[in-house]
């Protein structure tokens, strides 16, 4: 959905860093904010997010040592690969995709992948995720913005991460995803199946080949420092970086770059303005690897309704714009 937006001028790595979130920092200790904005007064630093992200980046670094030091396996490194895939799909194709934007069906086989490898990816349920997700969309880039750009590039990468709404998370237009027990399911067991998938099974499945230790550190905690910094990205940099086809009523960008490192999630223009669709690389030489993967599984029946926005549609919205950078 387009909303007509006021901007600020567009952000920069540099000029994007938060001094309201500097400042959360140092006074998180005093356990009160003194944010500098409306919106953020709302929000308070939240410690145990922050422990817990700082704790696992420090995991991911050791994975690094442990396998470039102390015990090289390429089993290690191609079944953390294989679960990095796992976990990213279940992000772009299960949460965001399937359960936030419902732009396709799935079956329960299909729905409980997602919600296992999602879990696994600690971005919360997917009913929360979609919760924050869906209010992205309906108020992109004003103050209910979940990872507004407005507030600079940290912010909308990962400050909104380190703070929680005073008052509690707010939980609404998520009624239909609640009507699905597995869902429910999910959102109830979060953590438990978080710890099982996200580094359970993989240590055990190492001990196939003798690293149990090298594959909770590689696929469970290094996987998961670049997932996580993958899916920030389309908040952070395809809101700043790359071209806008579709609509210049809000600051979603396409980027191949982004798309590259997210599944196909980079095309973030077409996505804004066309939210409905499965795809999000409309052209077939997009690099959308999560719409050849939903394309896939609906040939397998595993999937099916996959929402199209007609071509003419499309290419209407593309001319509006390229006739408005004529006129300017
Ligand atoms: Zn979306
Ligand atoms: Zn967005």
């Amino acid at each position: 959905m387009d909303r007509a937006a006021p901007l600020r001028s567009r952000p920069t790595l540099l000029s994007g860093f938060d001094p309201g979130f500097a400042t959360s920092l140092c006074s998180g200790a005093l356990g009160r904010i003194d944010f500098m904005s409306n919106n953020s007064a709302r929000q308070r630093f939240d410690w145990t997010n922050s422990l817990f992200l700082a704790s696992v980046h420090l995991a991911g670094i050791y994975a690094i040592v442990h396998l470039t030091v102390f015990y090289f396996s390429w089993w290690t490194l191609g079944f953390g690969a294989l679960w990095g895939v796992f976990c990213g799909l279940a992000i772009t194709g299960g949460y965001h995709r399937l359960f936030a934007h419902t732009s396709y069906s799935a079956s329960p086989l299909l729905r409980a992948f997602y919600l296992a490898f999602g879990a696994a990816s600690v971005q919360n349920s997917a009913l929360a995720w979609s919760a924050d997700h869906r209010r992205h969309h309906a108020k992109t880039d004003s103050d209910s913005d979940p990872y507004d750009i407005r507030r600079g590039f940290w912010w909308a990468h990962v400050g909104w991460v380190l703070h929680r709404d005073v008052g509690g998370k707010k939980m609404d237009k998520v009624n239909d995803l609640h009507a699905d027990p597995l869902v429910r399911f999910q959102h109830r067991y979060y953590i438990h199946l978080a710890v099982l998938f996200g580094v359970g099974i993989p240590a055990a499945i190492g001990t196939a080949w003798g690293d149990p230790l090298g594959t909770l550190l590689v696929a469970g905690f290094l996987r998961l420092v670049v997932q996580w910094h993958a899916t920030f990205s389309v908040n952070s940099l395809a809101h700043m970086f790359g071209r806008r086809p579709y609509s210049k009523l809000t600051s979603a960008r396409d980027s191949f770059w982004v798309a590259l490192v997210t599944f196909g999630e980079g095309y973030h223009n077409f996505h804004h303005r066309f939210q409905a669709d499965y795809r999000n690389g409309v052209r077939w030489f997009h690099f959308d690897p999560t719409k050849w993967w939903v394309w896939t599984m609906a040939r397998l029946g595993l999937a099916r309704n996959l929402h199209r926005m007609p071509a003419d549609r499309i290419a209407a919205a593309r001319q509006a714009i390229q006739q408005a950078d004529h006129a300017a």
